[in-house]
């Protein structure tokens, strides 16, 4: 803890020494950053009224900021490592590369598309607008990811944005805020278009939750989070937990399966709600399948015994993740249960049946799962029953078209990745734009600027039709 925090007051230092200058100004000093939930509401409002009345092409200038802001190597890399030692969880190399994505690959404003019709009785056009403050919630597991994200969409689609973090991710988030608001000051942008509060609390989104300057909820986070902001009575967007089952069958290339099952598996130590939690094998290939992990990093535990004892480490009386292995290493999961493990282990996997409890929960770690089936029907069925209608990913290796569109159909998930790690679903390695924000209980899926935009329509009449 000693490390973060000498590292944060040394890179504030750093922003303040800067530019002297801007402290002159109070409004600017706090880049964002305020002591109450109301004032860090009434800023974004004083902000979003500035934006509002500014061009398009200012905002996508303020979109690039951000992006330029958080790929300087520098931030990056700050910006990783507090994230990975403030909340525990992840793996540096992987936060470089899931922060890299959100910075270049979420849209800017050619996201807002305008409709127009016209005919004999003129032009109607509808545009996407913003809707004014947001309130963003995001998670533990992609805490900086996700402010850069929804920072990037929110801003392009005319918003400001008012974060309330994960306390356990505080000080990382508070870094990014200031970082990113010093620079867009820097870039002659409104004060305040990015805020949150010094202390984030569940206190503290309650009052950001209840406050009518808040004109949109946007909640990244397991069902407690989302069930909480869509029984708020306000406009909510939900981004909610996922399970997501594997399918492997006979016609797939089984080497190729094995290795992006791993890669996917073990990206970001596993928190990634996109990530592979679970396998369903084809009996007739299950084993080839098996030695093909291992060779490609796969730690396999075969005594019952040794997988209770897992059990009992990583979850908790309930059954769920115990917060203190969430985002671990396997070798550092084997550490804890006495096996010395080389640095080429990602993934701890084992056979078990489909009633498991590591098939069921989200345990967001790198454990994995895999259950025999007699054929490909009831491996997509059990895959059906593993994703409990969550309706997020889905992961299948086949080259049966049939079977593919059979599983794409019957788990109705916002993502459905074919012969891919489960990363190229949010556009790393696939074709298609980023978002950590995955929105299928509420049905945006990956969102982007015109998520976050009312639909308006303006009209001329008798007019502009040239046809
Ligand atoms: P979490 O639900 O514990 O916390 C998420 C956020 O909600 C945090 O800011 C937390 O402080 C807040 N929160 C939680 N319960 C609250 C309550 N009762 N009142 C007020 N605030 C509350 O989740 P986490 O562990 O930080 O993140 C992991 C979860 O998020 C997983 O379930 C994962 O699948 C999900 N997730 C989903 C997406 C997506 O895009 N769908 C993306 C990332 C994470």
């Amino acid at each position: 803890m000693r490390v973060i925090e000498q590292l944060v007051s040394q890179a504030l230092k750093e922003i303040q020494t800067e530019q002297p200058g801007l402290f002159h100004e109070p409004e600017i000093e706090r880049y964002g950053v305020f002591a109450t939930m109301d004032e860090a509401i009434d800023a974004s409002e004083a902000a979003q009224k500035k934006l509002l009345l500014e061009k398009i092409s200012k905002r996508q200038e303020y979109v690039d900021v951000i992006r330029k802001t958080a790929l300087k190597r520098e931030n990056l890399e700050l910006l990783s490592r507090l994230a990975v030692e403030e909340t525990g969880i992840g793996n540096y190399e992987h936060k470089l590369r899931k922060n890299t994505l959100a910075a270049e690959k979420t849209p800017g404003t050619e996201d807002l598309i305008t409709d127009a019709l016209t005919g004999d009785g003129g032009i109607t056009i509808t545009e996407y607008c913003p809707f004014g403050v947001i309130g963003a919630i995001t998670p533990t597991t992609n805490p900086t990811e996700t402010i850069i994200n929804n920072s990037i969409s929110m801003i392009a689609g005319g918003n400001t944005v008012v974060f309330s973090p994960h306390p356990r991710a505080k000080k990382v988030s508070q870094m990014l805020v200031k970082m990113l608001n010093k620079a867009l000051a820097e870039a002659g942008a409104p004060a305040n278009l990015i805020t949150m509060v010094e202390e984030p609390s569940i206190e503290n989104t309650n009052k950001m939750i209840g406050n009518p300057k808040i004109r949109l909820l946007v909640a990244t986070g397991g069902p407690a989070i989302v069930s909480l902001v869509l029984s708020s009575g306000k406009k909510a967007i939900g981004a909610g937990a996922g399970n997501p089952p594997v399918v492997v069958d006979e016609t797939a290339d089984i080497e190729k399966a094995a290795k992006d099952i791993i890669d996917g598996c073990s990206f970001d130590n596993n928190v990634p709600c996109i990530a592979e939690k679970e396998v369903f094998a084809v009996d007739s290939i299950c084993d080839y399948l098996i030695h093909n992990m291992k060779l490609n990093g796969g730690f396999e535990i075969t005594d019952m015994e040794m997988v209770k004892k897992l059990v009992e480490l990583v979850t908790t009386d309930k059954g769920g993740p115990k917060t203190s292995f969430v985002g671990k290493s396997a070798k550092y999961i084997l550490e804890q249960m006495g096996i010395n493990a080389d640095h080429n282990i990602k993934v701890i996997i084992m056979e078990v049946p489909k009633e498991h409890l590591l098939v069921r929960e989200e345990l967001m770690m790198p454990i994995l799962p895999i259950v025999r089936a007699a054929d490909v029907d009831t491996a997509i069925e059990y895959a059906y029953e593993a994703e409990q209608g969550n309706r997020h990913t889905a992961v299948m290796h086949s080259k049966n078209v049939e079977k593919l569109s059979k599983m794409a159909k019957l788990l109705e998930t916002t993502i459905f990745v074919k012969n891919a790690p489960s990363y190229a679903g949010m556009g790393a390695g696939g074709e298609g734009h980023t978002s950590f924000t995955i929105a299928g209980p509420t049905g945006e899926g990956l969102t982007s600027a015109r998520s976050f935009c009312r639909k308006r329509r303006c009209l001329l009449s008798d007019a502009f039709s040239i046809r």
